[in-house]
């Protein structure tokens, strides 16, 4: 049924690279997650657009297949959101409340991480002003120093539990700073002290654990919040994880040429050719977050066979060596692969010397993109 999304085809008309959003492997993945932590309630983390993916499109799959506890980081990122969410379930802003953002954060039904006691403050009297409790997420910071009440501002709550008045706690939560790496013994300092820390402040469902911290015992609490795994990708490299991958980025070949010995290619011409070479331009760039860091060391893929790229990566082309492949194989309009069966986006980004999830929040806005559905829920 997705098998079609694996297949190198020979049509694209616009010249854009195209990027296949495989729904049915986010919601195989979202599974495959829970599945780890039978106990736990699994989210869903859909901020920076569910990682470049489309978040509505893939919100709405997950909506569909049950999960009812959704991440962003901003705002604004829940005001798009909202409507495409059933009405019961959460929309958590994880970078919490700038000031001012107090009553657009209640009225468009979203609920904002408390990361500061000054927060704190200024939704309590929100709720004042409304007169009705209102719902948060408080954070603590358990070792990572980026977001979260302090351990000290722990303490001020604690001692007053008044600076929560019209607060109704849903969620106490923190963030792991090593959980890409199982074997640090931040993860286990970091879990001490995030049920020190909750256990001061009201009693309230907990969520510790990332993709990554999914896989740890004990770090599910009550809700966990994955969102790399979602997207194919397994955080720790671990390739037994059982997860389907859900991208394929594939380009057009928009030109092809034969050179000589010597010759020169691309900007800087950084690039000069030993022998008569075949070469090929493809129609992306790194202003489709295809990185630039990966001229000369990066490669695309067309039939199972590698084309290393050439020179620098321009910012609507690339150019590869097709000497590889049999002459005329390839003809302009080809679709070669940049992400599928034979490079992973992992491939990609251990290439470009960068992470996964970068990779995939830089996938540019100039692809013709393709969803396909999730089917019916299984
Ligand atoms: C981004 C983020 C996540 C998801 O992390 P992954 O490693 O992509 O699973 C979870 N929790 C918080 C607080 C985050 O900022």
């Amino acid at each position: 049924m997705y098998a079609d999304a694996w297949l190198v085809t020979q049509d694209s008309h616009t010249g854009a690279g195209r990027l296949t959003i495989d729904l049915g492997a986010v919601v195989a993945n979202w599974r495959a997650v829970a599945a780890r932590q039978p106990g736990a309630e699994t989210g869903a983390v859909v901020k920076a657009d569910a990682y470049g993916l489309g978040a509505r499109r893939v919100a709405r799959a997950l909506a569909a297949a049950g999960c009812r506890s959704f991440f962003v980081a901003q705002l604004g990122e829940a005001v798009e959101l909202r409507r495409a969410l059933p009405p019961e379930a959460r929309l958590f802003v994880l970078n919490g409340l700038v000031p001012g953002a107090e009553a657009l954060a209640v009225e468009t039904g979203a609920v904002p991480v408390l990361n500061s006691l000054p927060q704190v403050a200024r939704y309590a009297a929100e709720a004042r002003r409304r007169d009705r409790r209102l719902p948060a997420a408080l954070q603590v910071d358990s070792g990572m120093s980026r977001l979260g009440l302090s351990p000290a501002e722990v303490d001020t709550l604690a001692a007053d539990p008044t600076m929560l008045d019209g607060v109704e706690v849903v969620l106490v939560m923190s963030h792991l700073a090593c959980a890409d790496e199982p074997a640090n013994p931040a993860n286990a300092a970091q879990h001490a002290a995030f049920v020190a820390l909750a256990d001061r402040l009201p009693a309230a469902p907990r969520a510790l654990a990332n993709s990554a911290g999914s896989a740890f015992a004990g770090f599910g609490h009550e809700v966990t919040r994955p969102g790399l795994a979602l997207y194919g990708v397994e955080p720790t490299g671990r390739t037994d994880a059982g997860l389907r991958p859900v991208v394929t980025l594939e380009a057009p070949v928009v030109q092809l040429r034969t050179v000589a010995a010597g010759t020169g290619v691309g900007y800087g011409l950084s690039h000069v050719t030993s022998a008569e070479t075949r070469l090929a331009t493809i129609g992306v760039g790194y202003a489709d977050g295809w990185p630039r860091h990966l001229g000369g060391r990066g490669a695309v893929w067309f039939d199972g066979v590698r084309l290393p790229i050439v020179g620098r990566v321009s910012m609507d082309s690339l150019t590869v060596d097709v000497s590889a492949l049999p002459e005329g194989a390839l003809a302009e309009g080809a679709m070669v692969e940049l992400v599928g069966p034979h490079q992973s986006l992992q491939d990609v980004a251990d290439a470009a010397d960068t992470i996964a999830w970068e990779i995939l929040t830089r996938l540019g806005a100039r692809y013709e993109r393709r969803y396909l559905e999730a089917g019916p829920a299984a």
